[in-house]
C-alpha cells in the first residue's frame, strides 16, 4: 500500500463517546440507563413534526434524493429572505468547513481561527497540507482584532465559531459587523452560527444583511444537529453570495444530503413549538448550572448556547469518574484546557442526574 504519507500524520476528530461503546466497556445492561451530555445534541430529541415527517419519507427511500435541495432551499431562502442561489446544504455543516478547505486551502495558504475554537477548522486546514494560524483568545473568547492582525497574503480564510464550541463565548455583534467589514479581499469569513437558535436574542449578529449587500468573501454555516435536534441525520447549510455557493456546488457529491434529511429539515423549518421548549431548556438548564456549580465553588464561562465550559480540574479524571457513574461529558485536553470539563445541557431530570454525578465524582 502506498497511500499518501503525510496523511498517516493527520489527527483525527474526536467525538463524544457513543452511549454503545460506553454500555460495553462498563458492561450497563443498556444505553437508556446512560446520560449523553457529551456532543451538545438537543435533549428534547428531534421535532416531533420531523419525526412525522420522516415517517411519511421512508417509503420513497427506494428513490434518489433530490440532488439540488430545491424545496427544501426555497423554503429556507423564504424565511431567510435570501436569493435561492445563496444557499447550499451539506451532509451536516460540517462537510461544507471541509468543501470550503477544498476550494481554498493547499500548502502554502493559511487559516486564521481561535486557539480554542471548533477543531474541525484545524483539522480541515491539515487536510488539505495548508497552515493553521491560532490566534489567542483572551477570556475564552475570540479576539477579533488579533485575528485581523493575523492575516497575511497567504490567508485565505477566517474562521469565528458564534457562539464558539467549546467555550460557549460569543463575539460582541456590532465588532463581528466590523470584523466583517474590514476583512481583505483576499479572505474569506466564515461565521459559524451551529448555536445560533438558542443564543439569546440581543446577542445575535445579523450576518444575513452583509450577504444581501452583496459581501462576496463571506459564508455563514448553520445545522439542523443542535436546536433542530436532527444530528443524526447530518444535514446543515451555507449561505453567501452566488458566486461563492456556485463554486461549493462545484466541488460537493451530487446527492451530498440524504432525502430523509431534507425532508425531515422542510419539517423542522416551521416546528416553532419545538425551537421554543428547546430555548426554553436551554435558558433554564443554563441557569441551574450556573446556580448549582457556583455553589460548590466551580467557575463557569458564561454561555450562549447549549453547552457549558466547567472548570472542574483534573478533567479526564472527572470524565472517567462520571462515566462509571453513566454520565459522559467531554473532557477539554484535547483543547488544551486539561482542568476543564464541556457538560451539554439536557431537561431537568437529567441536568440533576450530571450535577450529582459530578458531585461523587470530586469527592472520589
Ligand atoms: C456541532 C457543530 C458543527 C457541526 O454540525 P453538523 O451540522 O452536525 O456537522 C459545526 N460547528 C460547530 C461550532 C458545532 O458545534
Amino acid at each position: 500500500m502506498k497511500s499518501k504519507t503525510w496523511i498517516d500524520n493527520l489527527k483525527v476528530y474526536e467525538p463524544g463517546r457513543p452511549l454503545e461503546e460506553v454500555a460495553g466497556e462498563f458492561g450497563f445492561e443498556d444505553t437508556a440507563s446512560i446520560i449523553k451530555a457529551a456532543s451538545n445534541e438537543n435533549g428534547l430529541g428531534p421535532s416531533p413534526k420531523a419525526i412525522e415527517a420522516m415517517q411519511r419519507a421512508a417509503l420513497g427511500m427506494h428513490r434518489y434524493p433530490d440532488g439540488g435541495t430545491f424545496h427544501l432551499r426555497d423554503k429556507l431562502a423564504g424565511q431567510l429572505n435570501v436569493h435561492p442561489e445563496q444557499i447550499l446544504f451539506g451532509n451536516g455543516s460540517n462537510e461544507l468547513i471541509v468543501l470550503l478547505a477544498h476550494l481554498f486551502l493547499e500548502p502554502g495558504r493559511q487559516l486564521v481561527m481561535g486557539d480554542r475554537a471548533f477543531a474541525v477548522y484545524f483539522l480541515a486546514t491539515e487536510l488539505y497540507q495548508a497552515e493553521c494560524v491560532r490566534v489567542p483568545m483572551p477570556g475564552y473568547t475570540h479576539d477579533l482584532e488579533a485575528m485581523l492582525e493575523a492575516i497575511t497574503p497567504q490567508t485565505r480564510l477566517a474562521a469565528v465559531v458564534n457562539p464558539n464550541n467549546p467555550t460557549g463565548t460569543m463575539v460582541d455583534p456590532q465588532a463581528l459587523d466590523r470584523f466583517i467589514e474590514c476583512l481583505p479581499e483576499h479572505v474569506v469569513a466564515i461565521i459559524d452560527e451551529a448555536y445560533f437558535e438558542v443564543m439569546p436574542t440581543r446577542m445575535r449578529p445579523d450576518i444575513l444583511k452583509h450577504i444581501r449587500a452583496a459581501r462576496e468573501n463571506l459564508i455563514l454555516l448553520r445545522t439542523f444537529s443542535k436546536a433542530h435536534g436532527l444530528a443524526g441525520l447530518r444535514i446543515g447549510y451555507g449561505v453567501g453570495h452566488p458566486v461563492l455557493i456556485a463554486r461549493l456546488n462545484k466541488v460537493r457529491q451530487p446527492f451530498n444530503v440524504n432525502a430523509m434529511a431534507q425532508a425531515a429539515a422542510m419539517a423542522a423549518l416551521d416546528d416553532i413549538e419545538h425551537l421554543e421548549a428547546t430555548r426554553k431548556m436551554v435558558a433554564e438548564g443554563l441557569d441551574y448550572f450556573e446556580r448549582e456549580l457556583g455553589a460548590m465553588g466551580i467557575l463557569t464561562v458564561p454561555s450562549g448556547a447549549n453547552f457549558i465550559l466547567v472548570q472542574t480540574g483534573h478533567g479526564l479524571k472527572i470524565f472517567e469518574s462520571m462515566q462509571k457513574k453513566r454520565v459522559i461529558i467531554r473532557p477539554m485536553n484535547g483543547y488544551g484546557l486539561p482542568e476543564h470539563i464541556r457538560i451539554s445541557i439536557g431537561v431537568t431530570e437529567q441536568n440533576c442526574i450530571v450535577i450529582n454525578a459530578l458531585k461523587r465524582a470530586r469527592q472520589a
